[in-house]
């Protein structure tokens, strides 16, 4: 029996088949273009592919209540064509299968937590586009109606940063400051094109680890996994470390956060956690 798993993002939509224990048998991605370009390519796959039920990872905000009419619609996001579409919906009426649906970080915790030993409260932060976090506890999605937009918590700016904030409702939010909308702001280029030893990196690591703090005492978290495009510079998680530690100021009130290296990690399943946590999702 085949399963289904969407991750519908900002830029790109990727669509796999595989088993329910999240093991992928064939994956595809095509542009996230308009929302009716986007559900034709979603439904030309799965009409060539069967499945039993497929999960999604959406990007959000999205309406998560899976007793509402309007669950799985987008809400007020900046890609204006998207605003109020009925994505999962519009699947339902042309696969006749069960599908189910979260924010992409929630299914990317939940792909991640498969492979995490410190799975108690898991706390699943992408830094990418735009910046959100989705925590999964005790090994299953929060049961909730609403879901945390953990990219707007408020940070201090870095002395000397007066770029412009990259959100367009808060002068000094997470995503705001350290997004790669953000980078690319600042330093008008793009996380990937400038070099390791860039002041960027140093800027970005002091931005992620407050937020990364603000979250430790505020979710005390059992592990944090930090995926996302701009993770892909490769110096930036030992920075992380470093200012985690320093702005703890040596407070370290559980255990699990005294072993830095092993408590903030990369995503162990790479750029597959969303489509494997969207496996797992019909198992859920
Ligand atoms: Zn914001």
């Amino acid at each position: 029996m085949l399963y289904g798993s969407i991750e519908l993002g900002g830029t790109n939509c990727n669509c796999a088949v595989g088993l329910q224990d999240g093991t992928i048998v064939k994956k595809v991605q095509f542009p996230t273009e308009t929302p009716e370009i986007t559900v034709r390519n979603v439904l030309n796959f799965f009409k060539e592919n069967q499945v039993a039920a497929i999960g999604i990872g959406c990007f959000g905000p999205v309406n998560v209540d899976e007793t509402s009419p309007d669950y799985g619609m987008l809400l007020d996001t900046p890609k204006k064509a998207w605003v109020n579409f009925p994505f999962l919906q519009q699947l339902r009426e042309q696969l006749n299968v069960p599908i189910r649906l979260h924010t992409d970080v929630t299914v990317s915790g939940l792909g991640e937590m498969s492979a995490s030993d410190k799975k108690e409260t898991l706390l699943y932060i992408t830094i990418g586009t735009g910046v959100g976090g989705g925590i999964i506890l005790n090994g299953t999605l929060p049961n909730s109606s609403h879901h945390p937009e953990m990219g707007h918590v408020t940070l201090q700016r870095v002395e000397g940063d007066e770029m412009e904030s990259a959100c367009p409702f808060h002068a000094n939010c997470f995503e705001g400051l350290a997004s790669g909308t953000a980078i690319h702001k600042r330093w008008k280029q793009k996380g990937n094109e400038l070099p390791s030893d860039h002041p960027a990196w140093e800027m970005e690591a002091d931005y992620i680890a407050q937020g990364v703090c603000q979250f430790i005492f505020t979710l005390a978290p059992t592990q944090i996994i930090i995926g996302g495009g701009v993770m892909k510079q490769k110096n930036l998680l030992p920075m992380i470390h470093r200012k985690v530690q320093e702005k703890l100021g040596g407070y370290y009130f559980y255990d699990e956060i005294k072993d830095i290296e092993d408590f903030v990690i990369l995503p162990r399943h790479g750029e597959d956690s969303a489509l494997i946590g969207g496996l797992l999702l019909n198992a859920n």
